[in-house]
């Protein structure tokens, strides 16, 4: 039984979610002089770098994900609650959540993001997202109805609509999802559809800038699109949505392209929190920031990771990327300022240590670049695959995963080919 938590006489902290910042957030809090909770609505962490490869069935959900309790099993100050927040009642010092109220002396919003549609409700409604192992799973038994589909179709024209699937937005996401897609069609139709003329099958990427994964250089974005092209995806650029009625999909250069599918990967916002003032909130609706993730307005009240916009950072104008590392080095420093806020100790400011970036295309290709240096091809898929094993959460999933890679590797095949929950469209 964890005695301390309960016993414990300290400052109290709420942290609102298990992702990448809120984890290495109470990991860095351990035996620290501080009470923590963590809220999150789900009871597991997702690694949401690889969710599109168990949308294409290379990997199973359990792979990456990782259970919150595992993770502060060991953690004596610290407790986790599976709790979806509703409400922050700021004057109160509390928040609402589905399972009841809890007080704080501080509280840490690490909810993330999430898909932003840019308020056209037709494309919501009708498209897919990948946010969450849910949308992974929907988008995995999505693609394997509409291979089944096809097979009973006779009417050519159908059959076009249902093997057309279309990839919005051409960042890391749209690049690995719409790479993955093209491999189903060179090795998982003729293999497993063997009645099923592969050929038929296409996959658009379509991307409103002039280039491909346009936070990396200008030779990566050349380099994936050269390999996606060697995979037979039609890289659409200078090219924006303008509409997706669930069956034709309307580009702004007046062409349509009929589909069943389209998988929307054009963009991400803040999930913001209701009680918090909208006047702290700023672009892309994240909150507002200091350098010590501390939203506009409130002393005791802070923003980490994908939800947190820094102004200040002079190579970041417009905010840090989301992107995971970004997330864990301000929980890194927040766990650090925290207890100095506490002690009544300076604080000291965020400053972005960028690493480097890479998207992986296809089964052994990816482009990568760390500190001026570029790589693109075999090598640095092996790199690309050797940093994700490390980041997974968990001896086990990196086991899993790194099996799974293997036999794909091995067999040309996606591992988990299965319909275990059907999609129903809307
Ligand atoms: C498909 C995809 C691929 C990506 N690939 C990469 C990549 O290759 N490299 C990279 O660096 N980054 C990548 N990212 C971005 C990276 O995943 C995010 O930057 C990172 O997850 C941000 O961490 P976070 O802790 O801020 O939020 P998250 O990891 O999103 O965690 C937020 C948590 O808050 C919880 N939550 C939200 N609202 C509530 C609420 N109201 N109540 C309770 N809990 C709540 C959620 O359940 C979740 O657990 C990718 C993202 C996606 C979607």
């Amino acid at each position: 039984m964890n005695t301390d938590y309960k016993n414990m006489q300290a400052p109290h902290l709420i942290i609102i979610g298990g992702g990448f910042a809120g984890i290495e957030l109470v990991k860095q809090l351990k035996n620290k002089p501080v009470k923590v909770t963590l809220l999150d609505k789900n009871n597991y962490h997702t690694f949401q770098p690889l969710l599109y490869q168990v949308a294409s069935g290379g990997l199973g959900p359990d792979a990456i994900a990782y259970p919150l309790r595992k993770i502060i099993s060991k953690l004596s100050n610290i407790a986790f609650r599976m709790a979806e927040v509703l409400t922050v009642d700021t004057n109160k010092k509390c928040v609402s959540t589905n399972i009841g109220e809890f007080n704080f002396d501080y509280l840490c919003i690490a909810t993330g993001s999430q898909t932003n549609f840019f308020g056209n409700a037709e494309l919501e409604k009708y498209s897919m997202q990948l946010k969450s192992i849910t949308d992974a799973l929907d988008l995995r038994s999505d693609i394997l109805q509409e291979f089944e589909k096809a097979l009973s179709e006779s009417d050519t024209s159908n059959i076009t609509r249902i093997l057309n699937f279309v990839v919005v937005g051409g960042g890391p996401t749209g690049v690995e999802t719409a790479g993955a897609l093209a491999e189903m069609k060179k090795n998982v139709l003729p293999a497993d559809y063997t009645e099923l003329d592969a050929s038929k099958m296409n996959v658009y990427l379509i991307e409103s800038a002039s280039r491909l994964l346009a936070s990396m250089s200008e030779a990566s974005s050349t380099g994936a699109a050269k390999f996606l092209n060697e995979l037979g995806v039609q890289i659409k650029l200078n090219i924006a949505v303008v509409s997706y009625n669930g069956n034709t999909i309307t580009l702004n250069n007046g062409e349509t392209i009929e589909t069943d599918t389209v998988i929307w990967s054009a963009g991400v916002k803040g999930k913001s929190i209701d009680g918090i003032s909208i006047d702290a909130l700023g672009k892309g609706n994240r909150y507002k920031v200091n350098a010590h993730n501390q939203i506009e307005g409130y002393k005791n009240i802070f923003a980490i990771g994908d939800i947190a916009l820094m102004n200040g950072d002079e190579k970041y104008p417009n905010g840090h990327p989301m992107v995971a590392p970004v997330a864990v080095q301000q929980a890194q420093l927040f766990a650090k300022n925290l207890t100095h806020l506490i002690s009544n100790k300076p604080l000291q400011s965020f400053h972005y240590f960028d690493k480097g970036s890479m998207a992986t295309v296809g089964r052994h290709k990816a482009v990568f670049e760390s500190f001026g240096i570029k790589m693109q091809g075999y090598i640095a898929w092996l790199g690309w695959m050797f940093l994700h094993l490390m980041l997974l959460v968990g001896y086990r999933n990196r086991l899993i995963v790194f099996i799974n890679w293997m036999w794909n590797y091995i067999s040309y095949q996606r591992a988990i080919r299965i319909i275990t929950r059907p999609f129903v469209r809307k």
